[in-house]
């Protein structure tokens, strides 16, 4: 039958996130053959914008404001419902990540429909569309099927693969003016915390600690085995409470949820808050002096040692590798 799909992409420092074109693709199997109409926010947007047409979208529309430059529930909140009133889609796809867990409700309850979050998987069911979630922190999984009214999902990054990029793909692109008023909060300036490291949300590789590493100077260790492999660090809730790095590295129930292709938990006991958080990764190595740690039972290779002789190892040997 064919749908009118709106994504809304994400890009940050004039880098499309990858999420925005595996919002492109659950958008395709939602549309049915339909439309997929793609839209970036900003203050000023330049070419960037034509690689979502290259990942699939047929149409792409610039939003461009001053109080678009960095996100803000308010400005985007406005600028969204004016544009998702002016394309009437019936989908709307955007990613989970933070801005999208913020903003996807509010719209949601705006224009009164439901919201399928957390989306990992998606698929179309003679025209139904069957969205697949993790529950329960990721203990099971939920299949809700949706065939009336705006479909509206936030699907979770790195689970949901973009088509293949092609510059062949073209397509219209237009601008559209959008009216911002009232704003209950201004961004004057953002300081940046980290210094440029590896998105953990989208890292295909991530190397995590956790109280096992004893002290914050041998989170350099995790570091160095991060740097040969292209990975970025992530931590236990033990290893942020225990003050051996910031809480941004949090992965978790109560910090960020995580879907790399490579997921390395050294001296992590696997508690279920911190499984909440990764036990969805592709493929998960655990380095743990204790044989009968949790972490063993979700692990696809286990390494029972003291991790300040098998890290140091493991460097060596992808230092090897790599040359
Ligand atoms: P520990 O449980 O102390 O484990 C340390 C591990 O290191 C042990 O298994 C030990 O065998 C191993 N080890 C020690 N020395 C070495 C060595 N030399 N070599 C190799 N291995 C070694 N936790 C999270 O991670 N994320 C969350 O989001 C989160 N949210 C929570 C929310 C709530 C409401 C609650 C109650 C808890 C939450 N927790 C969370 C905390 C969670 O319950 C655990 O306390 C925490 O995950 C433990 O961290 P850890 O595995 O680093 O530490």
């Amino acid at each position: 039958m064919g749908r009118k799909v709106f994504v809304l992409g994400e890009i940050r420092d004039g880098v499309l996130r990858n999420v925005s074109f595996e919002a492109i693709a659950a958008a395709k199997v939602i549309a049915d053959g339909g439309e997929v109409v793609a839209a970036l926010f900003g203050e000023s947007i330049g070419d960037e914008i034509i690689t979502m047409l290259h990942y699939g979208a047929d149409r792409v529309v610039k939003v461009e404001h001053p109080d678009l430059k960095s996100y803000t529930t308010d400005a985007y909140q406005q600028a969204l419902l004016q544009v998702l009133e002016a394309e009437k889609p019936d989908g709307i796809v955007m990613g989970h990540t933070a801005q999208g867990k913020d903003l996807s409700p509010r719209i949601a309850a705006k224009i009164n429909t439901g919201l399928v979050s957390d989306v990992v998987n998606i698929e179309n069911d003679d025209g139904n569309v069957i969205f697949t979630s993790p529950i329960y922190s990721g203990k099971a999984f939920e299949k809700v099927k949706i065939n009336e009214g705006i479909i509206f999902a936030t699907i979770r990054p790195n689970n949901i693969t973009p088509l293949e990029r092609d510059q062949s793909r073209s397509g219209d692109v237009s601008e559209m003016s959008v009216d911002i008023k009232n704003l209950r909060a201004i961004i004057k300036d953002i300081v940046r915390k980290s210094t440029g490291g590896i998105d953990l949300s989208e890292a295909k590789i991530i190397v995590s600690g956790g109280r096992g590493v004893k002290a914050a100077e041998n989170f350099q260790l995790l570091e160095e085995l991060a740097g040969v492999l292209g990975a970025a660090v992530g931590a236990s809730r033990g290893a942020c409470d225990a003050g051996y790095c910031d809480y941004s590295l949090q992965i978790g129930q109560t910090g960020k949820v995580v879907t790399p292709d490579l997921y390395i938990a050294v001296g992590i006991s696997g508690a279920i808050q911190h499984l909440a958080g990764m036990s969805n990764s592709k493929v998960i190595v655990a380095i743990n002096k204790d044989p009968e740690a949790p972490i063993f039972d979700v692990a696809d290779y286990g390494i029972v040692g003291d991790l300040f002789e098998v890290v140091p190892l493991f460097i060596e040997e992808m230092k090897s590798v790599a040359v």
